[in-house]
């Protein structure tokens, strides 16, 4: 095991800011898997997941088992994790900028696409190496303007090279689910059965630049341009796990879920061993554009009628919102049939607000389909 200590832009003079990756396995190795968790820094079902993995995979190391090289990024966010307001951890958007952490990560695609038809050629496994080496230095060219800047592109630079990046999160509350790309679902509908994914969505560009596909639409981008004339294929496939709710902090949910990881690794002969048989995939995959967003018309007191996990169908009601000056009762209900698969923690809503996420069949939303 190699630990790495990459220091972070400080906001101030005086204080210091670190990431911390642990890289695990034979360093000549022909495939590497990159790991982070609580990206948003309030979602720490991931952290202990993290954790765990790190003693599998000393383990599986000292054994001779891994057949891959594996990055661990256990704190994926130091920066969020220091944010608490009056005993309130506020983790997913930066207090200095109101941005999101998981948003606007650097487009490289330009970047590497300049000249890059004259060091192109026959083989896709060159191509693959070609482009990985000109992402890394294209990130690694790029001068970030602030802290943030500098945690984004710290981990951009980790995790660039790998051909499979898992990025852990949480819901509010919630169920096991997961976001892909069409493209990779192949590739990791084995983990979203090891996992018990209850709702798998699929995007290829779901508008964000968030950080699983500041890697995946690259490959996408420049098959788009050059796939024509020169073989590329994808050079990291990539998928965020969200791991059921943020109170989900919890020994036997980690067990389950760095096992899950671990036996999806097996599969793919990256680590020695006989992987478990398939269980069934709980719902099927459904794209992202037909995951619907439930909404408060009105604000008030939130009851929820369901709960993450229920199939509903269309119509069904989900939750009340309740006006106890008017004695007005507002319903939400289900757009189309699907999954419940999270809800919010609030239950005071306010007009507008994000009641309970629906994964549905029927593609109805365009353009930036995440939550903001
Ligand atoms: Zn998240």
């Amino acid at each position: 095991m190699e630990h790495r200590i990459h220091e972070l832009m400080s906001a101030v003079p005086g204080t210091v800011s670190q990431l911390h990756s642990f890289h695990y396995g034979p360093p000549d190795s022909e495939r590497s898997v990159y790991i982070q968790s609580s990206l948003h820094a309030d979602e720490l079902p991931g952290m202990l997941v993290a954790f765990k993995l790190k003693q599998r995979l000393a383990e599986l190391e000292a054994a001779g088992l891994l057949n891959a090289r594996v990055c661990i990024v256990p704190i994926a966010n130091p920066i969020g994790l220091t944010q608490q307001l009056m005993d309130v951890p506020l983790g997913r958007y930066e207090l200095e900028t109101l941005k999101n952490f998981n948003r606007h990560y650097a487009d490289m695609t330009a970047a590497i696409a300049e000249g890059l038809e004259t060091a192109l050629g026959d083989s896709e496994t060159d191509n693959i190496d070609i482009i990985r080496t000109r992402f890394l230095t294209a990130l690694e060219d790029r001068t970030p303007a602030n802290a943030l800047e500098s945690l984004q592109l710290t981990l951009q630079r980790l995790a660039c090279q790998a051909d499979y990046v898992l990025d852990l999160h949480c819901d509010f509350n919630a169920v096991e689910h997961l976001y892909t790309t069409p493209a990779a679902w192949p590739t990791f509908e084995p983990l979203a059965r090891y996992f018990g994914s209850r709702a798998s969505m699929l995007a290829t560009d779901s508008g964000g630049q968030s950080f699983d596909e500041c890697f995946t639409l690259v490959w996408e981008q420049l098959r788009e341009r050059l796939g024509e004339r020169f073989p590329i294929g994808y050079g990291t496939q990539s998928i965020t796990l969200e791991l059921r709710g943020q109170d989900d902090v919890d020994h036997d949910l980690a067990d389950h879920d760095s096992s899950a990881i671990i036996h999806w690794m097996m599969q793919l002969g990256l680590v020695q061993g006989e992987a478990p048989a398939l269980p069934a995939l709980p719902f099927p995959p459904t794209p992202l554009a037909a995951m619907e967003f439930l909404v408060a018309p009105e604000g008030g007191l939130l009851v929820f009628h369901a709960r993450p996990g229920e199939q509903v169908v269309s119509g069904q009601l989900i939750a009340e919102v309740i006006d106890p000056i008017h004695d007005v009762v507002h319903d939400v209900r289900a757009t189309q049939d699907g999954m419940i698969y999270a809800r919010s923690q609030r239950r005071m809503a306010t007009a507008g607000m994000i009641v309970a996420d629906l994964a549905g069949h029927d593609s109805r939303r365009s353009g930036y389909l995440l939550a903001p």
